[in-house]
């Protein structure tokens, strides 16, 4: 809800973690209960025939029709949108329904958009399959280019730019203030997926981006239990947004809900010991000759670090490395025996993840070198980090073949 009702106005000056503590929670609301109900809904009565002809149609907050919203959803939207500096939020099914949501509600057949090069694989492939089947021509750009070479490529028709900072698998970070400055300019709009930051490391809507998109899936939920998204949108795009996805039936499950505003309550909490934890990690594996590089904006000396040091004012778990030339025998041997250190998709649970993961081959205008070593991505779970540190040094000693 744009509108913060008077009982929460006091949270608008408040500090992240009191505000992620109390933000859309209404116990008075809820017989004294601290988290919201779950409402399993589809159909909602009306008393009267008044009641039924007078419904409110699009306005969130109301309850009219289990896809159209119930007190579950709102609860997270109005924190989040909060959270977010937002007009408005809306919750999707996944964190790719939430991104895809965010396209269709503004482009149109004909339209050119670009896309950062280094954007998560499934979304390119959304540009690449449903957007351009539907007439909208995808451009790809450096994540890093300048801001001349990026106002180079616009066009008349260009309609929007959309940027994932740091990139998926490769964490290049992104001037987002001068691109949304830019696009505002020639009256384009930004749009940005915020899931490696969130929006306490990373205030989206405040640095001039239109709609801010989350996987609520990785940090949010953070217990590797639930597939959410989540579009916070500025004012220019709330409209649209709010339509289209109700246009579109796009609408998140109660549990999911439910375990997403869970997750709210301690995400700061998680994502500050978990920044810390995965920068430990990144300064040993830093000084390893197993390793080549390690790839995290956090870092002191990462090509990104002063952009990241600038806008951001938070980090999470999730960083890349590359390892030294070995064949693959070698990468197997190194994460088939890990003992703490889980191999999966996703991230952003409680839970140590390592992954050997490949820059999608299409990347055009930044294409990843071809001859680079293996490709791991780390996330940094809660376990203490002597003990990853211990499981990561046996796993590189195996990479490195010794006995
Ligand atoms: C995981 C992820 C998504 C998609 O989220 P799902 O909930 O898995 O659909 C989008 N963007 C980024 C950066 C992600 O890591």
């Amino acid at each position: 809800m744009a509108e913060q009702d008077d009982k929460t106005s006091h949270l608008s000056d408040a500090g992240e973690n009191t505000r992620a503590t109390h933000l859309g929670r209404h116990p008075q609301d809820w017989h004294g209960i601290v988290n919201p109900p779950v409402w399993h809904a589809s159909t909602v009565l009306f008393p009267t025939f008044e009641a039924l002809v007078n419904r409110p149609a699009l306005q969130l907050g109301t309850t009219t029709y289990g896809r159209l919203g119930t007190p579950t959803s709102h609860a997270l939207e109005e924190a989040w949108t909060e959270l977010e500096g937002a007009a408005g939020t809306v919750t999707c099914s996944s964190g790719l329904a939430a991104i895809s949501l965010a396209f269709l509600s503004v482009v149109k057949a004909g339209d050119h958009l670009l896309v950062a090069d280094t954007v998560y694989g499934p979304t390119r492939h959304f540009c690449d399959d449903v957007l351009t089947r539907m007439g909208c021509q995808i451009e790809y750009f450096a994540p890093t280019e300048s801001i001349d070479q990026l106002s180079a490529r616009m066009q008349d028709h260009t309609r929007l730019i959309f940027c994932e900072a740091p990139g998926s698998q490769t964490f290049e970070m992104m001037d987002i203030p001068a691109i949304a400055a830019l696009a505002q300019d020639r009256g384009l709009l930004t749009l940005l997926d915020n899931t490696w930051a969130g929006p306490t490391g990373f205030k989206g809507i405040a640095h001039g981006v239109d709609m801010v998109i989350t996987a609520g899936t990785k940090h949010l939920v953070g217990h590797s239990d639930a597939m959410l998204g989540l579009v916070a949108s500025g004012p220019r795009c709330w409209a649209d947004l709010r339509r289209t996805q109700i246009t579109m039936g796009q609408c998140a499950g109660p549990d999911d809900l439910y375990l997403a505003a869970r997750g709210l309550r301690t995400m700061p909490l998680r994502l500050r010991q978990q920044t810390e934890t995965g920068l430990t990690l990144a300064r040993w594996l830093q000084d390893h000759d197993q390793v080549h590089r390690v790839l995290h904006p956090a870092l002191p000396g990462d090509p990104g670090h002063n952009l990241w040091k600038r806008d951001f004012t938070g980090a999470c778990g999730l960083f890349g490395l590359v390892l030294k030339h070995r064949d693959l025998s070698a990468l197997a041997a190194m994460v088939d025996d890990l003992r703490l250190f889980g191999m999966g998709y996703s991230w952003g649970g409680f839970e140590s993840l390592l992954l050997p993961v490949h820059p999608p081959p299409g990347r055009t205008a930044d294409p990843w070198p071809e001859d680079a070593g293996h490709l791991i991505r780390i996330h940094a779970g809660l376990e203490d980090p002597d003990d990853l540190i211990s499981d990561l040094s046996d796993a590189l000693d195996r990479y490195a073949g010794k006995p």
